[in-house]
């Protein structure tokens, strides 16, 4: 009953802002410790929305200010969000693990996620990011090479592409570190997203899911199971409407059924889903679970969540 599990964060697990995320990654280090007591292997990733909105936000208002401020590249800041959201979440997890006598060290890998640069998705990037600007400011920004998107007439916003992840650069580095027993937090926020050209890794205008990175991790580590923890304990049929419907168990046959008639929205259920079909039909045997964060336990064991498999 011991697994090799990764653990996929929502942004309940991190709240929004400062003083928000370092209460929150206090309750998050317990549901993961308590996971890790009962002697399964986790290798944890996150998301990172509002902390990489945050960010490059930070960024924008000083360069608006201060001519020789740059904006920062998408990649730059999903770097410095896995380096802020790893800070916190691996000193709550040093903490939890010591106050419960549990002798592991916790890291956190910076990592990036190689994409391809013919994804269509950088023909259309569609994702906005950070605030709005005037449309002379935007014909400016256009001219550095940042893509523009005038946002349901309210201005003009940054728009970046969310291209599938390929490979994970550093996925011997978190094998070491899982093989040592040691806690790693690694493809934070989806990754770094970068484009490879020889031996040299160019960051890329992109933010990859990290519900899908997730999937690429669990499957290249050889994981058991993809948990996805998230807001809601279980996914639904007929999401918010009256014959709304609770899933158990669902076969990946079904869920591709119930993707293609849309029963999930597009940007938070749906990438789920998605990256618990391709982790479950990558292997036999191979489980995804979807639930909220302190009932992960209790999904492992079959009792609550949304299990998706063969
Ligand atoms: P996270 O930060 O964990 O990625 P998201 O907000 O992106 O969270 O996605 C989770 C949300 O998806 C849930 O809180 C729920 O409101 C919404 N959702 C959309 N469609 C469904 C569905 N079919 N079943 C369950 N939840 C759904
Ligand atoms: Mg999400």
């Amino acid at each position: 009953m011991k697994k090799k599990i990764v653990l996929a964060l929502g942004g309940n697990a991190l709240g929004e802002g400062l003083a928000e995320q370092m209460q929150a990654v206090k309750t998050t280090a317990r549901a993961i410790v308590d996971l890790i007591e009962h002697g399964h292997q986790v290798v944890v990733t996150h998301g990172n929305g509002p902390q990489v909105g945050m960010i490059n936000q930070a960024f924008e208002a000083a360069a608006k200010t201060e001519a020789h401020t740059p904006l920062l590249p998408m990649s730059v800041c999903v770097a410095l969000s896995q380096g802020y959201i790893g800070y916190d979440l691996q000193n709550a997890l040093r903490e939890e693990l010591l106050d419960r006598h549990i002798d592991k060290p916790v890291a956190t890998l910076i990592t990036q996620v190689i994409v391809d640069g013919n994804d269509p998705a950088f023909k259309n990037p569609t994702k906005p990011i950070g605030s709005f600007f005037s449309a002379a400011e935007a014909r400016l920004l256009v001219q550095n090479g940042y893509n523009m998107k005038e946002d349901a007439g309210r201005g003009y916003r940054r728009v970046v592409a969310s291209p599938q992840p390929v490979d994970i650069v550093e996925k011997e580095t978190v094998r070491a570190m899982m093989a040592a027993g040691q806690v790693v937090i690694t493809v934070g926020g989806g990754g770094i997203p970068v484009i490879r050209e020889g031996h040299h890794l160019k960051g890329a205008s992109a933010v990859i899911d990290k519900d899908w990175a997730s999937a690429k991790l669990a499957e290249m580590i050889d994981a058991d199971m993809l948990i996805i923890l998230t807001a809601v304990e279980k996914v639904a049929i007929n999401f918010g409407k009256p014959n709304q419907q609770w899933l158990e168990k669902l076969s990946v046959a079904d869920a591709q059924r119930f993707i293609a008639e849309e029963h999930f929205a597009k940007g938070s259920m749906l990438p789920k889903v998605e990256a618990a079909v391709v982790f479950a039909e990558s292997k036999p045997g191979r489980q995804a679970l979807i639930t909220v964060l302190n009932k992960a336990q209790l999904g492992i064991e079959g009792k609550t969540g949304t299990v998706i498999s063969l």
